[in-house]
């Protein structure tokens, strides 16, 4: 049993006075301590280059701290460190590591109020958004901590035909390089590393360029726990720069990548053109997500899920909803249902414990989602807006829309961020409709509301899809149970917090021994 006594990790409850006074003293240490990002190897900060403020997307005037990009040299030093240190902890064995991780995620726990804060402050995070984030970062750790006693401690014997004893062995590849994204700066930064640590690797990771501070905090609280600093290095700065020399460096033996579809194909590219080296690229990426519903389902049900699915992190999850197929007969009274539940969201600052919906992670990302509710107010029909509140103007605040599109195919890609667009099917063209969506190639996220079964089934059928939610929400996969991760564009797998999480940050060993 790979589960063990393994408990998930715990909660705030912001009801409380005792939980909200933790977060106000958190939120007060968090502003003064003016914190300070850039490389970091073998335990030490480094002065960089291109040293810049990083600001709150509330409220661009609040400056956090500072942040300067790793150089092309530092990237050369990062991995030369991890990669001297790198066979000794794969000796170790998963057992010999196991300690380590669990140390971690310990150690993110004793932190919550703080990481929920700076969570709030740098990347926008609600608080319910913080604390689940912590919480899933410790839960990788943990899971992942079993799984390296699990599939790293020993030979496994396979009995066969040859006369021979033949075991197999999995070890660790040599130096991850980890790239993750802004939108889950702590749970995927911390995870990402988790799993290469715990597969025997050594790792050379860079963060989202608007998240420095709290991969710091994070790469911090490993050395905290206990991990050798050489076996972790921390290069901040863009991925045009810090990122193409981290792929690029010849002492890389694997990459870990979360983030875009594009990027990820970037990275692939630039991986298969380097001579003389076939490097193994793991890939979680975006999705079109949709959510097919019949008029079997529960309406109440289906505008909580939705309204959570679309909205919730000020959708900007990867697993977000993006398109809400509405069977023809009951969309009218769906469509009122959502523009209400919309209008009952509140949107704010996000250290405030009321508020659902806080801001887009950047000026960019809100100009590229204006530019898209532009497109919709020409092409398709804008049905509902949300208001901003007083104050938005100070940062990055985005209202938030319903929009209906008039064919199954308007969208062609991922848009990160709080829209939902909803498409009026005939029940009869299921096939058709499902089969426009199937065919842009995604597969991460897929809802079903429905009470029939048959109905829920043929939509799996026709829509693929790596993580699939009927009569539910399709976000928050849960680490050990809920194992997350698409097919197609949408990555190559395996999946993050599941069974097979580490197989391919390891390289297998077949020994033969004739007695
Ligand atoms: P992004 O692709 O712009 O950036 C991700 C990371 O890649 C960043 O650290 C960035 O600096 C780096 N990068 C960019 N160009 C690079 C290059 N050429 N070489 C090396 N590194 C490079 O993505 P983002 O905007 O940070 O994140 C949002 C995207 O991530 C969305 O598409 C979302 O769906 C996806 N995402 C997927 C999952 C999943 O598990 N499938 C989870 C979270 C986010």
């Amino acid at each position: 049993n790979i589960y063990g006594d393994r408990q998930n990790s715990l909660g705030r409850d912001y009801s409380q006075a005792t939980d909200r006074e933790r977060h106000a003293a958190a939120l007060e240490r968090v502003d003064s301590e003016k914190l300070t990002a850039g490389p970091i190897i073998g335990g030490k900060l480094r002065a960089g280059v291109n040293a810049q403020d990083v600001t709150n997307p509330y409220d661009r005037t609040r400056i956090l701290g500072h942040v300067s990009e790793a150089s092309v040299e530092d990237v050369d030093a990062a991995v030369g460190a991890a990669a001297n240190a790198q066979v000794a902890w794969d000796r170790r064995g998963g057992a010999g590591r196991a300690p380590v991780l669990r140390a971690m995620a310990d150690a993110l726990e004793a932190d919550l109020d703080r990481l929920v804060a700076l969570l709030s402050r740098e990347a926008g995070k609600t608080l319910n958004d913080g604390v689940a984030e912590v919480r899933e970062a410790a839960d990788f750790c943990r899971y992942y901590a079993l799984l390296a006693e699990r599939d790293f401690g020993g030979r496994q014997t396979l009995k066969g035909p040859t006369g021979e004893t033949n075991e197999l062995v999995l070890h660790g590849r040599g130096v991850f390089a980890c790239i993750s994204p802004w939108n889950f700066p702590l749970a995927i930064f911390t995870g990402q590393i988790a799993a290469a640590l715990a597969a025997g690797n050594a790792v050379v990771a860079k963060p989202a360029e608007q998240t420095p501070l709290i991969a710091a905090e994070a790469v911090r609280l490993y050395y905290k726990a206990g991990l050798n600093p050489d076996l972790l290095a921390l290069v901040p700065g863009r991925g045009e720069t810090v990122g193409v020399a981290l792929t690029n460096h010849p002492g890389i033996d694997g990459v870990a990548f979360t983030g875009g579809t594009d990027t990820a194909s970037a990275i692939n590219r630039g991986l298969a053109a380097r001579p003389g080296a076939i490097i193994p690229f793991i890939a979680e990426t975006g999705g079109l997500n949709g959510m097919f519903v019949d008029t079997t389902a529960l309406k109440e049900q289906i505008i909580d899920d939705v309204i959570l699915s679309a909205f919730g992190s000020a959708g900007q999850r990867c697993s977000a909803l993006r398109v809400l197929y509405a069977p023809k007969d009951s969309a009218d009274a769906l469509i009122e249902g959502l523009k209400g539940a919309l209008a009952a969201q509140v949107l704010g600052d996000p250290t405030d414990a009321k508020t659902d919906i806080g801001p887009v992670i950047d000026a960019e990302s809100r100009a590229n989602l204006e530019a898209h509710v532009e497109r919709l107010s020409r092409d398709a029909k804008i049905i509902a807006r949300a208001e901003l509140p007083a104050g938005a103007d100070k940062g990055d605040l985005f209202a938030p829309v319903i929009a209906e599109i008039p064919t199954p195919d308007f969208l062609e890609r991922e848009v990160f961020g709080p829209i939902l667009h909803v498409y009026r099917y005939e029940p009869k063209d299921l096939e058709k409709v499902a089969g426009k969506l199937a065919a842009r190639g995604f597969g991460l996220t897929l809802g079903v509301h429905s009470r029939i079964d048959a109905f829920a089934k043929e939509v799996m059928e026709l829509v693929p899809a790596g993580n699939v939610y009927v009569n539910r929400s399709i976000i928050g996969a849960v680490v050990g149970v809920q194992p997350f991760g698409g097919e197609g564009l949408s990555g190559t797998g395996p999946k993050a917090g599941g069974p097979n999480s580490l197989i391919r940050y390891a390289a297998e060993k077949a020994i033969s021994i004739n007695i």
